[in-house]
């Protein structure tokens, strides 16, 4: 067991001290520009040392934003930092595992991994399930309580929340092919191929509803729990794609984590480590092919010459103009507000005689007459002092807060161009944009849209890039038996 520790620790500095491939080492060098600084962009410039970009190759990098993780963004509200968009990972994120181990940052539980967390669902008129809840700090006490919710959460749902495990567990294990060696996992030129290889395809070409109905989920458990689930995590109701309804509900289940002191610091640590020349505050306006390379203008009225150009951001709200145009299928974005709130809820709103009695996490159900998805408790500072998280669709209101809250001291409105608005079938996007070298790490978030698929979209588009400019690409090297074998070591 400790000789299999050492091996793996060892295999684990090997793989990301030394590059896996010295094949393009003497290859020409290219400049590569990147736009967007979010982990699409970051975890690239990673992959692209790692997988051997020749060293005096430049990577140049642009973010208009004036701090780097795009919409791994934290949120100061009276002096206490929370994350103000992606906020949790998976224990089976491997990349981010890897990111986190890599650069030495710390992990923590997000407040909505506590198994203890009192979770409710509101129908707009009242809590149609509710989860018990115990102010005792005892590791025992919550222990039991949390022991009492699943055998209530059981009693309520029945054996269908087996079948929901299954059907998340199912698409997980499709996933983890990701994360093979080069030997087993082919080089993708579009997202389609992509996830066909991995079996996820069909996911994407049905909706949530559709899938779990198949797998013969009750009615109930989807109007109710999966509903707030998606609503939490997309904003969106259970006719999104099937495979971003799996996402989603696996970002419910136990063991999440986020990265201490914001996710954003993963995008950081990669960014300081890849060599990357960063221009911050600087948005890119147009990008042309003027053969042999890109010519990119940006608002600094500079213009910057790049063998590859590679958009890491989503394409839909951003105005960069393409010489020769692009075409890319019209997709729309889902906006979120989220909105912070330091005061208390009013319990009187919630039909309710105490605020002790509203649950941590108030998830709804689908209705238009619902004026929120979700408010959660981010931190209690005493009994009539809370930082709450609230999602919407639309812009929360002072009017609309001062029904919900009996006490506001302090409120942050953001409004996220958060996710796609997906649907079933989607259509997507290709990863190479033109005839040469514009690529788009993003075509991949039709499928779902996570920290981590945006990593693992980067780390092919890393391989693409590398085998379609120098002809070999990147092989793993023999002494490094398999990704998977590192990614999968506890770290
Ligand atoms: C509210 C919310 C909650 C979420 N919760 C989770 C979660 O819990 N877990 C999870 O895994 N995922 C979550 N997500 C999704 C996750 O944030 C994204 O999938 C992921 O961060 C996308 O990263 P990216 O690098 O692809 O894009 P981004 O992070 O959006 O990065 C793109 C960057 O490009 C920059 N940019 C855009 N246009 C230009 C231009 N023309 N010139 C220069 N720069 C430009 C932007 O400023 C931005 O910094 C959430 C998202 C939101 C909004």
């Amino acid at each position: 067991m400790l000789l299999k520790s050492v091996f793996l620790i060892t295999l684990f500095f090997f793989f990301f001290l030394f590059p896996l491939s010295t094949s393009s080492a003497t290859s020409p060098p290219a400049t590569v520009c990147i736009v967007g600084s979010g982990i699409a962009g970051s975890s690239l410039a990673h992959f692209l040392r790692r997988y051997s970009l020749p060293s005096s190759s430049r990577i140049i990098m642009f973010d208009r934003n004036p701090v780097v993780g795009g919409r791994m963004a934290t949120v100061t509200i009276a002096g206490h930092t929370f994350e103000a968009g992606a906020s949790i990972l998976h224990p089976k994120n491997y990349h981010a595992a890897n990111f986190t181990e890599m650069y030495k940052l710390g992990r923590k539980k997000p407040v909505r991994s506590e198994s203890s967390i009192s979770l409710a669902i509101w129908d707009g008129q009242r809590f149609v399930f509710k989860t018990m809840s115990v102010e005792s700090k005892s590791p025992l006490v919550q222990k039991i309580v949390s022991l009492a919710n699943s055998v209530y959460m059981l009693f309520h749902y029945g054996f269908s929340l087996l079948k929901m495990d299954n059907f998340v567990e199912d698409m997980l294990s499709k996933f983890l092919k990701y994360y093979e060696s080069f030997e087993t996992r082919p080089i993708f030129e579009t997202v389609d191929e992509m996830l066909k290889w991995a079996g996820l395809y069909n996911l994407t070409t049905r909706t949530l509803e559709e899938e779990l109905f198949e797998v013969g989920l009750s009615p109930l458990l989807v109007k109710e729990l999966v509903t707030v689930i998606t609503r939490i995590n997309y904003g969106q109701n259970v006719d999104i794609n099937g495979l971003a309804g799996a996402v989603s509900l696996a970002g419910s289940g136990g063991g999440l984590w986020a990265v201490e002191g914001g996710n954003w610091r993963m995008a950081a640590g990669l960014i300081n480590s890849s060599d990357v020349e960063l221009h911050l505050l600087e948005e890119i306006t147009s990008i042309s092919y003027l053969g042999k390379y890109y010519e990119l203008s940006s608002t600094h009225g500079k213009t910057y010459t790049c063998e590859v150009s590679v958009i890491a951001t989503p394409l839909d709200e951003v105005n960069i103009q393409f010489a020769p145009r692009i075409s890319i299928p019209k997709r729309n974005l889902q906006h979120t507000h989220a909105t912070f709130v330091r005061g208390l809820l009013n319990p009187v709103y919630f039909g309710m005689k105490a605020v002790s009695e509203i649950p941590e996490l108030v998830g709804t159900i689908e209705d238009v007459d619902i004026p929120f998805s979700s408010i959660s408790v981010l931190k209690q500072h005493n009994e009539t002092d809370m930082t709450y998280k609230i999602f919407s669709r639309k812009v929360m209101d002072d009017a609309l807060l001062d029904d919900i809250f009996s006490a506001r001291t302090d409120t942050i409105r953001i409004n996220w161009a958060a996710y796609p608005h997906y649907n079933a079938p989607e259509v997507f996007a290709p990863f190479i944009l033109d005839s040469w070298h514009l690529y788009y790490v993003n075509a991949f978030e039709n499928a779902a849209s996570t920290m981590e698929t945006s990593a693992v979209a980067a780390e092919n588009v890393a391989r693409l890039i590398l085998s379609r400019l120098f002809g070999d690409g990147p092989r793993s090297s023999p002494n490094c038996s398999s990704d998977e074998e590192i990614l999968h070591s506890d770290l």
